[in-house]
């Protein structure tokens, strides 16, 4: 099946009692059952919702894969799979992975004996001096936020296949139309939900997406333990959403290369990322494992002052200044003051998030008014 018909059929079938086309919202805690352990499948909402099945459902064919598990958010999703971990594993991590993840890997983990390393992987073959036989989970984001490096994922699966690692995946950035990691040798793959899978900016959710029985049953078996599970209500939304994710994704990648070609000729910015460019240093990686170049542009201007970007944040009126990405709004965001604040300057300059940087989730509008907006703050 194509990607845009399984988008709009994934995992939803008619509501067996009714006909309803769409999955109801079963808002409900608990299920009836005709004598003791004599039940239609379903005991206790936290560890079994229909809605939240037939998400489940959607989202693993969506992403080729066998089983999806949801949580309350993305960070809910990884924080699962770190408790698959025991004292003296190790991790081997993306150096610029999102935010929240690195908080939660150092803040938390760390403190119960497990070891991350942190490491740049645009040349992916540099991962191998990291490895060693404790070494449980391979880490990577692609692309990667804000600067949007791409990491080849066929070449990162070998290495974590040869020493029996795992190799995740936090695909929140491309969407699963864009790419599907597990086709590429992935185990696992991590979304924010949140962002383009929801797509409308009124959700918060996550989920883990793999192939493996044993591994989905652990999974199975944290969501419940643990708890972290999405309410109906979201589950309904995101199936919702999911039905247009291939129209959204090809507008969101439409306007973002219309976005980045203005400001690239533009003379008053500095440099434009957007791997889409024949010149981004991932640009044949990017073109090999990416149905499209997603809808981030990152852009410095070239007055390199953190004054001047924040002038061009308070003018724009189309993109909004807020913190998040993915919606059918455009939204604009200074990482060195906002995602990441808390590094230190000559640290974050380094993967180039100078002062004046400036991320673009570029929406769904019409792209003329996209680039009027970002000429009059600009000008
Ligand atoms: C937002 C985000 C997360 C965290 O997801 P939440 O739904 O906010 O908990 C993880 N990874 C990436 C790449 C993100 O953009």
């Amino acid at each position: 099946m194509k990607s845009g018909t399984k988008m709009v059929h994934a995992g939803v079938e008619p509501d067996p009692t009714s006909g309803a086309i769409m999955t109801p919202i079963y808002q409900t805690s608990t299920y009836v059952q005709t004598g003791p352990g004599d039940h239609k499948g379903y005991e206790y909402a936290r560890t079994q919702n229909p809605t939240r099945d037939a998400l489940q459902k959607s989202l693993a064919i969506i992403e080729n894969a066998k089983h999806a598990v949801c949580f309350a958010s993305g960070m809910a999703a990884t924080d699962t799979l770190m408790k698959t971990l025991n004292p003296g594993d190790e991790v081997i991590s993306i150096n610029d992975l999102y935010g929240g993840s690195y908080r939660l890997m150092t803040k938390v983990y760390a403190k119960y004996g497990i070891k991350f390393t942190f490491v740049a992987m645009h040349e992916a073959e540099q991962i191998r001096q990291y490895v060693t036989d404790k070494t449980k989970l391979i880490w990577i984001e692609t692309p990667t936020n804000p600067m949007l490096n791409v990491v080849d994922i066929r070449v990162v699966s070998k290495i974590a296949k040869e020493h029996k690692a795992l190799l995740v995946v936090d695909n929140t950035f491309s969407s699963p139309h864009l790419q599907t990691p597990m086709d590429l040798g992935a185990d696992i793959v991590m979304h924010s939900i949140t962002k383009y899978i929801s797509g409308h900016s009124d959700v918060i959710m996550g989920a883990l997406v793999c192939n493996d029985n044993a591994i989905a049953e652990e999974l199975l078996f944290l969501q419940n333990s643990a708890g972290a599970v999405p309410g109906p209500q979201d589950c309904f939304l995101v199936l919702r959403g999911i039905k247009t994710l291939h129209l959204r994704m090809e507008a969101h990648c439409r306007n973002a290369e219309t976005v980045a070609r203005f400001l690239r000729n533009h003379p008053k910015v500095g440099k434009v990322v957007w791997p889409g460019f024949e010149d981004h240093p991932n640009h044949e990686i990017a073109k090999s494992q990416m149905k499209g170049f997603g809808g981030m542009v990152s852009f410095s201007l070239k007055d390199d002052t953190f004054e001047g970007a924040v002038k061009v944040m308070k003018k724009t009126k189309i993109f909004s200044l807020a913190e998040s990405l993915g919606g059918v709004e455009s939204l604009i965001g200074h990482p060195a003051s906002m995602t990441h604040a808390s590094i230190p300057k000559e640290e974050r300059e380094k993967t180039g998030v100078v002062d004046s940087l400036i991320r673009l989730s570029v929406g769904i509008e019409d792209p003329e008014d996209l680039i009027n907006d970002l000429e009059q703050a600009l000008g």
